[in-house]
């Protein structure tokens, strides 16, 4: 069968969307694949048409057991022979899948990554033909990427193990660098596929924290979207429990999740959610997988701890196409609380420092005055030709001043640092020679010789933590979390250098600056 008649037969449906053809000749033709789709953009059939297409058994890896279930399920009801691997089945349902593989008798297995890296799991797949293997949620893998899995590193071991069978990386969210963490460790020679991340029907909002800021959510939920659906994204568990509480005090049906719940009830708080219009209150564990068409907002109580958790978190809303709305609050205390998380975390101190740049970036987002979509999508290194004209920023242009020449000094002043070593520098050394400061490292490198020595002395350092936050939100200025988030100037800074582009950054009220006192570090 070709590929169009399986998806036809098995999946009913007419015709291939995106990218979906694409991915699936090159997998046929025996090379690796980079695949990179919004959540909803269709990636499982990418490797389940193939799968059906070619001999053998096509391996999953997928982080996720309740989806794996629930995918194996949709297929077996198809009529596709299909098995998950899992720490949830009993010994005999494990030894009815070994049995099954040796036989030849599935097409497809879904395995988590810590069960596929068993030697014994491995070595049964060694003696058995194996059509391809297929890396869901690939940027698990990277220690740069949000969601880093210490179980998906050891996947390293498929290029030598497998070298003939075709392997494709599929994800949702992926920086730059991200990607070429993916590629490095799973790929060998990939054609990239990478759709476009933008969620045209999405608009944006994002607030700074204000006192009242609970009445206009509950305002909003009220007045714009009665009876309808929607997610509020909370920080923490009991951050969960106090909005949802008050919520429901002002007459909303709204339900709460988040890991500290016990399983029952929370079960049945998702199922209720699939049930009928109504407002979920919720940690990020209400997460990967919600696929529920008429989400029409999403509100974050709280600042997600970068623009990826951003982005997936808001890509749940209006997945049917008609409008749906992005609405975040930010505040000083978002900040710190996820610093102090960052620092509590028994990640090493290279993960705290992408973690804080991460968090950094998505507080550039926030502050910024321009289209947040272009911004948004910049970040995953995708450029959107006009401002958008459906985020606030575009609807109600806020009071802004023109900081060109600011930006123009820390630009000039990172690229002629990393000039001097080839690699570039950190952000308090360019800013410390930008603000004409003297240091031991300083003079070992001479940099008090460069043109930029003390042009910006008439701003303080927290200003230029601002201004540097902004060139990177918006993709000016490149952090290199590899080699000690050393700074360089991105080729998109040209026009701007050359005065040919403004760069512009909110006016802010005496009580924010203040406060921004203790933001910056
Ligand atoms: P992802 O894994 O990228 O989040 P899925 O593979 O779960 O997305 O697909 C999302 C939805 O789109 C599913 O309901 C799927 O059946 C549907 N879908 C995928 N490809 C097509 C297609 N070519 N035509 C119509 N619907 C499709
Ligand atoms: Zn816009």
């Amino acid at each position: 069968m070709t590929a169009e008649e399986i998806l036809k037969r098995y999946f009913g449906y007419d015709a291939f969307r995106g990218f979906q053809k694409e991915v699936i000749d090159t997998v046929m033709q025996g090379q690796d694949a980079l695949v990179l789709m919004p959540t909803g953009g269709g990636k499982s059939l990418c490797y389940q048409i193939p799968s059906l297409m070619k001999e053998g058994v096509a391996v999953v890896v997928s982080p996720l057991i309740a989806l794996m279930k629930d995918q194996v399920d949709m297929l077996r009801d198809i009529g596709i022979a299909a098995a998950a691997l899992n720490s949830t089945l009993s010994v005999e349902e494990i030894r009815d899948v070994y049995r099954d593989l040796h036989n030849g008798q599935l097409k497809l297995l879904y395995v988590a990554p810590e069960r596929l890296v068993k030697p014994n799991t491995l070595e049964l797949l060694q003696s058995i033909p194996v059509s391809l293997f297929a890396v869901d949620e690939a940027h698990c893998i990277s220690v740069w990427g949000h969601d880093f899995r210490p179980e998906y590193q050891a996947l390293d071991c498929l290029k030598e193990l497998f070298p003939h069978v075709p392997r494709m990386a599929l994800t949702a969210t992926a920086d730059e660098q991200t990607r070429e963490e993916i590629v490095a460790r799973l790929l060998n020679n990939p054609r990239s596929f990478i759709a476009s991340f933008d969620r045209p029907n999405i608009r944006y909002r994002m607030y700074e924290k204000g006192k009242g800021y609970m009445d206009s959510i509950v305002q909003f939920i009220v007045g714009e979207h009665f009876n309808e659906s929607g997610i509020v994204y909370c920080a923490t568990r009991n951050k969960a429990e106090s909005v949802a509480a008050y919520l429901k005090k002002n007459g909303i049906d709204a339900l709460i999740y988040h890991a500290g719940m016990d399983n029952e009830e929370r079960e049945a708080n998702q199922v209720a959610f699939f049930d009928r219009p109504c407002v979920m209150v919720a940690t990020i564990a209400f997460g990967m997988g919600i696929d529920k068409p008429d989400v029409r907002f999403i509100i974050h109580v709280d600042m997600p701890k970068s623009i990826e958790n951003f982005f997936q978190e808001t890509g749940r809303a209006g997945r049917d196409g008609k409008p749906a709305e992005s609405v975040l609050y930010y505040g000083l205390e978002d900040l710190m609380q996820q610093r102090f998380f960052i620092d509590q975390s028994d990640g090493d101190e290279i993960y705290k420092q992408v973690s804080l740049h991460k968090l950094d970036s998505m507080l550039g987002l926030a502050e910024s005055v321009s289209c947040r979509r272009i911004q948004l999508l910049a970040y995953f290194g995708e450029k959107l030709s006009e401002p958008c004209g459906n985020c606030d920023n575009c609807e109600n242009p806020p009071v802004a001043r023109d900081a060109t020449q600011d930006a123009q000094k820390l630009l000039s002043c990172i690229y002629r640092c990393s000039k001097t070593n080839g690699i570039g520098f950190g952000a308090s050394h360019v800013i410390k020679v930008l603000r004409g400061e003297v240091s031991d490292k300083i003079f070992e490198k001479r940099h008090d010789e460069l043109s930029t020595f003390g042009i910006g002395r008439d701003h303080t350092m927290k200003y230029w933590r601002r201004i540097l936050r902004q060139l990177i939100a918006k993709h000016y200025v490149n952090v290199n979390y590899r080699v000690y988030n050393v700074l360089t100037v991105n080729a998109r800074a040209k026009n701007l250098l050359q005065g040919q582009e403004h760069f512009l950054v909110r006016v802010e009220g005496a009580k924010q600056l203040s406060s921004r006192k203790v933001i910056d570090h």
